[in-house]
């Protein structure tokens, strides 16, 4: 994942680290090349506009340029800069005191909702959780079916009410069932559409306060760039979601959405996927992810 950004970047920053010594024309040279980098990568252009000030300020305004080790420092700036930007520090789930802690997971049809909702049980089962999947998209064809071939997949039982019943009915009955059955986290999947309307939204709010999740993801598809940020947005701005699954980062996705859902959306990456795998996921670190894309 992120190959050219980061063979880009790379490539800035080794011809930074061959000077020895910095003039201020040096980092906004270097500045000009991280921003056309970043905007390649498809980062929001109001995200680079900012950081790239930001670091060419602390650079020149910590009177760095005339050190041995300037163009090290520098880098080590940006490096900082850019944690930040992906949100500082990694944002872990919230779980409940009180049995069952409830996850609902929403996003646009396609986005990777079941798939995500099946590696999230894989995880926590992993972590010695009892989870339990919830079939909560009851309008698109084969949705349940698949649901339960990934609750097989990952050993977790499913639990639905079929296409029939009203999804917040439905999420409500799974909770109840949850504390009976000693299920320690709910996960529901719910609809998606193939872009925002206000009937989704009616039935996620719906969902949403028939069982007041502890956690609302967003599941998106980095694969859509800045799109996806736009749809990170109109979901936050309806639902006050949680957090973000950024899903597809295994595929040619040039990374401006993970770069720049955190300062545009105000919500942290919690997770990314990274294949079709039930094991593709991973936890969302910003440094390690800086210390991959920067080398
Ligand atoms: P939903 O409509 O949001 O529930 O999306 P699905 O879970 O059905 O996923 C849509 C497609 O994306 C499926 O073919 C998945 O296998 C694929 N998919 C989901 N997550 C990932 C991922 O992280 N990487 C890749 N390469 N494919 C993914």
């Amino acid at each position: 994942m992120f190959e050219s950004l980061t063979d880009k970047l790379q490539g800035v920053f080794k011809r930074l680290r061959g000077k020895s010594s910095l003039s201020e024309q040096d980092v906004n040279d270097a500045m000009r090349e991280v921003r056309l980098v970043l905007l390649e990568a498809d980062v929001n252009f109001k995200v680079v506009k900012d950081f790239t000030a930001r670091v060419r300020e602390r650079a020149v305004g910590e009177q760095i340029l005339e050190g041995l080790n300037a163009p090290q420092q520098v880098v080590k700036i940006v490096s900082e800069e850019l944690t930040a930007l992906l949100g500082g520090e990694q944002a872990p789930l919230t779980f409940s005191h009180q049995s069952p802690t409830v996850i609902m997971l929403c996003g646009l049809q396609g986005a990777g909702k079941t798939t995500h909702a099946g590696k999230l049980a894989a995880m926590l089962r992993k972590q010695g959780r009892n989870p339990m999947l919830v079939a909560g998209d009851i309008y698109r064809p084969a949705a349940i079916k698949q649901l339960e071939v990934v609750g097989e997949q990952v050993k977790t039982p499913v639990f639905t009410m079929g296409d029939q019943t009203d999804p917040a009915e439905i999420a409500k009955a799974a909770v109840d069932k949850a504390q009976r059955y000693g299920n320690d986290v709910v996960i529901v999947d719910t609809a998606g559409r193939l872009q925002i309307d206000e009937a989704l939204m009616d039935e996620l709010r719906r969902v949403k306060a028939a069982v007041r999740p502890h956690e609302i993801l967003l599941v998106v598809d980095a694969m859509t760039g800045q799109e996806a940020v736009n749809v990170a947005k109109g979901f936050n701005d309806a639902l006050e979601i949680d957090g973000v699954i950024l899903t597809k980062l295994d595929g040619d996705a040039r990374g401006g959405a993970a770069l720049s859902v955190k300062t545009v959306v105000g919500k942290p990456i919690k997770f990314v996927g990274v294949g079709e795998k039930m094991d593709a996921l991973e936890i969302f670190y910003p440094d390690r992810m800086v210390s991959r894309i920067l080398g």
